[in-house]
C-alpha cells in the first residue's frame, strides 16, 4: 500500500486525479462516499460484552462525507473484485443450503473455507480510503496510491 495521508474536515472533495493511480480521472467515476471512524475506547466496552460495544460505536462515530475519483482502469478493478466478493457470498450460502440438506463433513469444511474466502474477497473488494485518525473535526484519511498528486511530498 504505502502512500500518504491526506487531512480535512467534512465534506472532503478531492481532486479529480485517481487516488489509486494518481492519473486524471475525468472520464472515471466519482464516488461519493461516507467514511465512518470510531474511536479506539470504544472497545472498552468489551468487558460489557459485544453489545456495549455496539452502543459506543454509535454514540463515538464520526461520520466524513467524501467524493474522490477513480480512472477508468482502478474503477474497474474496484467493481471486478466487489463483483467476486459478492459471487463468494452467493457460493456461501447455496454451500450452507446444501449443506444443511446434506449432512456432510467435506461440505461443511467446504461451506468453512468459502466463509474465510468471502471474507477475503470483501476486504479486498472494500473501499480503498479509510480514516486512520479523527481529533477536533479534522479527518485523516489513508489508503492513497503512492502517485496520488495531493499528497504531501516526502
Ligand atoms: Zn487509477
Amino acid at each position: 500500500m504505502g502512500g500518504g495521508t491526506i487531512s480535512g474536515t467534512s465534506p472532503m472533495s478531492l481532486q479529480p486525479d485517481c487516488i489509486r493511480c494518481g492519473r486524471d480521472a475525468r472520464g472515471g467515476r466519482r464516488v461519493e462516499g461516507r467514511l465512518d471512524y470510531y474511536p479506539r475506547w470504544v472497545w472498552l466496552g468489551l468487558v460489557g460484552g459485544l453489545l456495549p460495544v455496539i452502543v459506543l460505536c454509535f454514540i463515538g462515530r464520526k461520520k466524513l462525507r467524501i467524493s474522490f475519483s477513480l480512472c477508468p482502469d482502478c474503477a474497474r478493478r474496484q467493481r471486478w473484485k466487489q463483483g467476486m466478493a459478492a459471487a463468494t457470498w452467493v457460493l456461501v450460502a447455496a454451500s450452507i443450503l446444501v449443506s444443511v440438506k446434506l449432512d456432510d463433513a467435506w461440505i461443511l469444511i467446504g461451506t468453512a473455507l468459502l466463509f474465510v474466502g468471502a471474507i477475503v474477497a470483501s476486504v479486498l473488494g472494500s473501499d480503498p480510503l479509510q480514516v486512520s485518525a479523527y481529533q477536533d473535526r479534522v479527518f485523516t484519511v489513508k489508503g492513497f496510491g503512492r502517485e496520488f498528486p495531493a499528497l504531501p511530498g516526502p
